[in-house]
């Protein structure tokens, strides 16, 4: 029997956005600021309910991100109000690493000052792209001035900053990317996440792409950008640790690398997911079903993962990392005629440049990275 475990990293979700952008689709609600209390209220109402149930056991948690939406626009007295129920419903005492997600012109000396003083010491800024036309056809609300003023009150109150960039963003050159680079090494951060812009069905983006209306980067250039970006980062002291991650040493975030380690952990919030080892639950993504939870019970979808999907995610999470795969560990869950195609395959993408040996184990290298997925596929095509 497995006995379930307090989980040491805590997400919460803030869901509410200035506006949507082309882009997205997290579950993010616009113009609902109406409902914040009531969400604040149900929020508290979950996590209190569920970490009542290991009031026997350790509580301590060891890291906490705060995500959405866009949290940075919680008010603030409610973002204290989800810190004192933490505070109450386990312990904080000993957190490692606490983050909040910030849209850039939200970024204020009052926030800053009431999230330090909760105990968040990590501090994440959406920058995206430094080009206003680009950031308007995206429904950003942010400009590159917000960005600018953020950069420069930011520092004063957290050391371990960080921001996002996403590659391959129509209206966006090869020669802008790189001049923004340029500029990125230049800031006081010590993190940076670099994600490829990706397409979502039923997005404006996407709509806008199938009429023809925006031009997106052909994956060559994709592929080239993203290799010189990785040398630059690198030149610049940002050291590759996941394939959209860098940071200067001892900043990799400790809060996403439990996602890729497949341990536990709980979100809390409308649409947020879990993981307790053996089971995936997702939490309603109905804002309404999500307030009016009757007793506290949550809507969640549950599914405990057959042997087949735990091989693959170890493959996937651990392929994103430049740490590698154990393969012992991999060749665990294949039947013997599976075994031998897979070290096989191993073979040949390391003769390919794709893979190399690392640590006992393997790795991508930069261009095994880059088709990530393809190598995914076949290794898992029996
Ligand atoms: S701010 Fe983030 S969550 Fe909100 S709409 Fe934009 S991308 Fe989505």
């Amino acid at each position: 029997m497995h006995m379930k475990l307090f989980p040491r990293h805590l997400y919460i979700h803030w869901p509410f956005c200035h506006s949507k952008c082309a882009f997205c689709d997290f579950v993010a609600f616009q113009n609902h600021e109406e409902f914040q209390e009531a969400y604040l209220q149900a929020l508290c109402r979950e996590i209190t309910t569920y970490c009542a149930d290991y009031q026997a056991q350790d509580r301590t948690v060891s890291t906490i991100f705060i995500g959405g939406g866009t949290p940075s626009l919680c008010p603030l007295e409610a973002f204290k109000q989800i810190f004192k129920t933490l505070r109450q419903a386990c312990d904080v005492s000993l957190l490692h690493e606490c983050s909040i997600e910030a849209n850039p012109s939200d970024i204020t000396q009052e926030r800053l000052a009431v999230w330090c003083e909760c105990g968040v010491n990590r501090l994440s800024i959406g920058v995206q792209c430094l080009d206003d036309t680009v950031l308007r056809t995206l429904n950003r609300t942010q400009r590159v001035s917000d960005v600018e003023r953020a950069l420069t009150l930011a520092p004063r109150y957290f050391d371990n900053l960080s921001v996002d960039l996403i590659l391959g963003l129509p209206g966006i050159t090869e020669q802008a990317w790189q001049q923004t680079i340029a500029q990125v090494v230049t800031w006081p951060i010590k993190h940076l996440s670099v994600y490829f812009l990706m397409l979502h069905e039923k997005t404006p983006l996407a709509f806008a792409r199938d009429k023809g209306l925006v031009q997106l980067m052909e994956e060559p250039a994709l592929v080239d950008l993203y290799t010189w970006t990785v040398h630059e980062l690198e030149r610049h002291g940002f050291i590759q640790y996941e394939i959209s991650n860098f940071s200067k040493p001892g900043y990799e975030s400790v809060h996403n690398r439990t996602y890729w380690d497949r341990k536990s952990y709980r979100g809390f919030g409308v649409g947020a997911a879990s993981f307790d080892g053996i089971t995936r639950q997702v939490t309603t993504n109905n804002l309404t079903a999500y307030l009016t939870a009757r007793h506290g019970v949550i809507p969640q979808s549950s599914e405990v993962l057959t042997e087949q999907q735990v091989f693959l995610e170890h493959l996937m999470l651990g392929l994103r990392q430049k740490k590698g795969l154990d393969l012992q560990g991999m060749v665990y869950f294949l039947n013997d005629c599976q075994k031998t195609e897979f070290n096989s395959k191993i073979t040949d993408l390391i003769a390919a440049g794709l893979m190399e040996e690392y640590h006992g184990g393997v790795r991508l290298t930069l261009k095994g990275m880059v088709v990530e997925n393809e190598v995914v596929v076949w290794l898992t095509s029996w």
